[in-house]
């Protein structure tokens, strides 16, 4: 059994990010793929207040490839795609993600959520009504993070409407998704 674990820990850079280049689809090596969608800071780029030529040159030209920080999980066996975090720029990262493989669907089989920066969760809203008005997509979240978004509107829509269901998931307790893969939360003691 594969085992996918899972880091509490922010994987974003401050400042002005790193250039990542959308995946290219081939063929897979194994069963199990993880895709990296974006490495930027939760605001993404260009980066409001930035100054610097990475953002300058942006507002000219810009760089569709620079996404914020995000992880996919394709499982080829069962045709399903996993989302760790629902960033600003999840449309876009879903679009990569279900074009790994032809039959995949657009929507995930689940959205992790590691921790409660803004960038993090915002794409949760291109799941309501206003956009794809999705049917109870899984979204696992730790506790405070769960008791948030369902007591906290515009979030708290989302789940009155059955657009998305959260799930709750539990530090060091894996979660198994299918017979070939686990996601394990680790608690990370940054903030
Ligand atoms: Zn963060
Ligand atoms: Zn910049």
């Amino acid at each position: 059994m594969k085992r996918l674990i899972l880091a509490f820990a922010c994987l974003s850079i401050l400042g002005c990010p790193l250039v990542i280049k959308e995946p290219v689809k081939h063929a897979p090596i194994s069963p199990i793929e993880l895709v990296v969608l974006g490495n930027l800071q939760d605001a993404g780029s260009p980066h409001i207040g930035c100054t610097k030529s990475c953002c300058a040159k942006l507002f000219k030209k810009p760089d569709t490839n620079r996404k914020v920080v995000s992880l996919g999980i394709v499982d080829y066996f069962n045709q399903t795609t996993y989302l760790f975090e629902a960033t600003p720029d999840m449309t876009s990262q879903l679009k990569i993600l279900s074009k790994q493989d032809t039959a995949l669907p657009e929507l995930p089989n689940g959205i992790f959520l590691t921790h409660a920066h803004i960038g993090h969760y915002a794409g949760l809203m291109y799941l309501g009504k206003e956009a794809i008005n999705a049917h109870c997509t899984p979204v696992y979240a730790m506790p405070r993070m769960q008791d948030f978004l369902t007591s906290h509107g515009p979030w708290s829509q989302l789940v009155m409407l059955d657009n998305i269901d959260v799930l709750p998931i539990k530090a060091n307790e894996p979660i198994l998704l299918n017979d070939n893969l686990t996601v394990t939360p680790i608690p990370s003691s940054t903030s």
